[in-house]
């Protein structure tokens, strides 16, 4: 389960922003997940869990913003969701790999006291 390494790189990250801002509790923190970032939304509150322990995000609210795929068509500029692996055009049925959305995976927002 990478999710674990991924949110204690992130974790690692809003602590020590928290520090600098003289934070001395996380209260909040909230992230955007795309769908095609490769992480499981589940498993990745589950690793919040389990990260934060010990930490001064120990009691904060882990909330996960899910993004949804877009892609847009290098032949026709449709803008379409995937609905498969294979992310083909429902216009002009081109395959395309332009991506636009859904790969994301940042850390969004961050409340501390
Ligand atoms: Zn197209």
């Amino acid at each position: 389960m990478h999710e674990v390494g991924i949110m204690e790189r992130t974790l690692e990250i809003a602590i020590d922003r928290a520090r600098e801002r003289g934070a001395s509790q996380i209260h909040a923190l909230k992230m955007r997940v795309g769908v095609l970032s490769g992480v499981v939304p589940d498993a990745l509150s589950f690793a919040f869990d389990v990260a934060a322990q010990g930490t001064i995000a120990e009691n904060a609210r882990f909330e996960i913003e899910s993004v949804p795929a877009r892609c847009l068509c290098d032949r026709c500029g449709q803008e379409f969701e995937p609905v498969d692996i294979i992310f083909e055009c429902p216009n002009c049925h081109q395959i395309s790999a332009n991506v636009a959305s859904g790969k994301e995976l940042e850390l969004t927002s961050m409340e501390v006291a």
